[in-house]
């Protein structure tokens, strides 16, 4: 995975360092301590969380008494695989589901973080497990976000819901989830309209998207490639829509990292997908535990 290359080696370097010895002293781990923190800042984490995070790192190495292990430098690593899982949001965070069919999830986020894309993957995600989603196709301002979203449709075989663009997103929700109770499919996915920035207008219209569908889950889609911007537009829609979980895109890029290592702490949103490609069928639930083993190499 292209995603994490330079923090991943940058951090295999330390630990290599470390492995290479049979006793570690306490300036030994917090020197590794140091080229960690710098990767990690390198790798546009977030400061404050980058803080955090050596601070329990170096509090459980205390705790452990590494300089006293057989095999420190591994205590080490684990130490650091552990605090990070942890900074992922430890386990998989799990997609709701409504106890009265159709579970709703609306999808937000900005232009071109993929919202659209993402909503065809999830869609095919739920088929897999012979689920019926409906998508409704809500952004009437991109040119071409509906007629993107019928062939996503067509490709996977799943209905989509439009009324043109000529009818107020909010109509077309409520409208689209009639039409799924009627229709008997168990998912509804809205397709919401995207800004380069965020707006009033757009957040005013996605509260009463919320307020007319009250949507199970609201994911809000993330270029992983825009780092600590990713994480700040997620902490203003946070405060505006109470998000239920995040969407990482675009993991097969050359991101930094940043934003998959700091969007969970900022936030208190749980990554709960990841996508890692244009095709369709590259939308994967998120373990932070794998994804840590991964950025450890
Ligand atoms: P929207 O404006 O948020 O609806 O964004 P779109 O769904 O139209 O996606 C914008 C662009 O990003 C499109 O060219 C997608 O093919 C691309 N894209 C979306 N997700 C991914 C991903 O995980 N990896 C890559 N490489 N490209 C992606």
């Amino acid at each position: 995975m292209a995603a994490f290359e330079s923090l991943s080696s940058r951090l295999q370097n330390v630990f290599s360092k470390l492995r290479g010895k049979g006793k570690v002293s306490e300036e030994d781990v917090s020197e590794a301590m140091r080229e960690v923190r710098l990767a990690l800042l390198e790798a546009d984490v977030n400061f404050k969380v980058v803080k955090d995070f050596i601070a329990k790192v170096k509090e459980r190495a205390i705790g452990l008494d590494v300089s006293k292990s057989f095999t420190p430098g591994m205590v080490v690593i684990d130490i650091v695989n552990k605090e990070l899982t942890e900074l992922m949001g430890g386990t998989q965070s799990k997609l709701a589901k409504a106890n009265k069919p159709p579970t709703v999830i609306m999808m937000a986020g900005l232009q071109g973080a993929g919202k659209t894309t993402t909503t065809g993957k999830l869609a095919k995600l739920l088929q897999k497990s012979n689920n019926r989603p409906l998508l409704i196709a809500c952004d009437i301002y991109r040119p071409a976000a509906i007629k993107q979203l019928q062939v996503l449709g067509e490709q996977i075989n799943a209905p989509v819901f439009s009324l043109g663009d000529q009818t107020s997103p909010v109509e077309i929700a409520r409208a689209g989830l009639q039409h799924a109770k009627e229709n008997g499919n168990d998912y509804v996915i809205i397709d919401t309209a995207g800004r380069l920035h965020i707006d009033e207008e757009l957040m005013e219209e996605l509260k009463q998207i919320h307020q007319v569908t009250k949507p199970d889950e609201v994911l809000l889609v993330v270029d992983a490639m825009t780092g600590q911007d990713a994480v700040n537009v997620a902490q203003s829609f946070h405060e505006q829509l109470a998000l239920t979980g995040v969407v990482l895109t675009k993991l097969d890029g050359d991101t930094r990292g940043g934003a998959a290592l700091s969007v969970k702490a900022v936030t208190g949103c749980p990554i709960k997908f990841a996508a890692m490609g244009e095709k369709i069928d590259s939308l994967e639930p998120f373990h932070p535990e794998r994804m840590a083993s991964r950025i450890l190499g």
